[in-house]
């Protein structure tokens, strides 16, 4: 999960990063108090007016802009709320206290799947032009591997800022920061935290200017006040519907529902139903859902029960493997299933049965004959079947 700079900013404070003040405003008049606010703290003559979108280079584009005044950050706020950065509608800004850059640093952690290990990478020349930076002069950017079980201690912070060339006097004071941002890192579970501009101000200071964090939500179970930082607004309606009912289900474009068991077989049932709609105007999967193992009549009507919600699904195809949970038991699911939605089962559904039990968990759909579900014995063979059925 991606958060909004502002719950970077957050984290960062709660962790012991040198961040400024800021507060958020979703209207220009929130902007001007919040702006009032700050300048009344009397840290800084000015504030910076930051949209709130979770892509970078909102500077170029127009997106983060200085305010002297709070009827100016009304102005600012004005013109940055409603703007479209790369294809995200600012909704939200941050009024942050602004400060007299001297130097601008780049700093980041990540993750480096391939080596096993989380790297950081750092820069004198921080700024905006980052990406540019690593493509034109790699060796302006420093890369230092971090091993996951001593991460950023004083050594390792001191190795960094000599790596990427910090003069001595300023390398003392950043190094305890990236000590901060392991914390930052570790604590919160993370995946990514990026601080592009780490700044030096002109009154000697480090302080981070901008952050970008991820955290990984495998670790949720960890982090009790992590639910909170989601985006309700940016989430899909069927995404939410389905993750409430702990299904693992991704929304896609197409018009041919898709139920499976195991990502791998779901996954390929996708690139199958693609396959078939060619020969079906071009009809494509309208979601991944992997309904696991244990395929309960419960699971089965909560999955399609998110499926026949969508307004693009015309069919279903629904591809299971019988294994542990055997055909019969599927097909026992699938029929309470539609007992289950009555009314709200409209979509006619492909199901292919294939696995442990195949012949008795064909008979319980043969002997049920529902109206809306057609028996199909090949993945190949359902998948035209639902995808011609999706084209009628
Ligand atoms: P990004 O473009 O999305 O990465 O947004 P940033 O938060 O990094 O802001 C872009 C640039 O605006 C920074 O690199 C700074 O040069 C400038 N900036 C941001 N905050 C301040 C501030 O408080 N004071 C000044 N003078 N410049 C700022
Ligand atoms: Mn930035």
């Amino acid at each position: 999960m991606d958060l909004f700079e502002y719950q970077a900013r957050d984290i960062f404070e709660k962790h012991g990063v040198p961040v400024l003040g800021g507060v958020i405003a979703t209207t220009p008049e929130e902007a001007r108090n919040g702006a009032a606010e700050l300048l009344g703290r009397g840290g800084s003559p000015v504030v910076v007016v930051k949209a709130q979108v979770k892509t970078g280079g909102r500077g170029k584009a127009g997106g983060v802009k200085l305010a002297r005044s709070a009827d100016e950050a009304f102005e600012r706020a004005e013109e940055i709320l409603g703007l479209d950065i790369k294809g995200h509608v600012v909704r939200t800004v941050m009024i942050a206290e602004g400060a007299a850059i001297a130097q601008e640093f780049y700093f980041s952690l990540l993750l480096d799947r391939a080596n096993r290990t989380y790297l950081a990478m750092c820069s004198v020349e921080g700024g905006m032009e980052i990406e540019q930076l690593a493509v034109e002069r790699p060796e302006a950017l420093a890369k230092v591997a971090v091993d996951p079980r001593v991460g950023i201690d004083a050594a390792k912070a001191a190795e960094i800022v000599a790596a990427a060339g910090f003069e001595v006097e300023i390398g003392a004071k950043v190094a305890p920061v990236l000590v901060k941002l392991w914390d930052v890192y570790k604590g919160e579970d993370a995946t990514l935290v990026e601080v592009n501009p780490l700044v030096l101000t002109e009154g000697g200071d480090i302080v981070a200017l901008d952050g970008k964090v991820t955290l990984d939500e495998n670790a949720e179970f960890r982090h009790a006040d992590h639910a909170e930082l989601e985006d309700a607004a940016a989430a899909d309606p069927l995404e939410a519907k389905a993750k409430a009912a702990g299904l693992n289900y991704v929304k896609l474009d197409g018009s041919v529902g898709i139920i499976g068991n195991g990502a791998g077989l779901v996954m390929s049932t996708l690139d199958v139903v693609a396959y078939a709609g060619e020969s079906h105007g071009g009809v494509k999967p309208a979601n991944f859902l992997d309904i696991g193992g244990g395929a309960s009549a419960e699971i089965m009507a909560a999955g399609l029960d998110v499926i026949l919600g969508d307004a693009q699904v015309k069919s279903v195809f629904v591809n299971v493997f019988g294994g542990i949970t055997a055909c019969d038991a599927v097909a026992n699911g699938i029929v309470k299933a539609l007992e289950i939605l009555g009314d709200a089962a409209t979509k006619p559904l492909v199901v292919r049965l294939d696995g442990n039990n195949v012949v008795e968990g064909r008979r319980i759909l043969t002997e049920a004959a529902h109206p809306l579900v057609t028996l199909v014995d090949t993945m190949d063979g359902a998948a035209d079947k639902a995808a011609e059925l999706a084209n009628a």
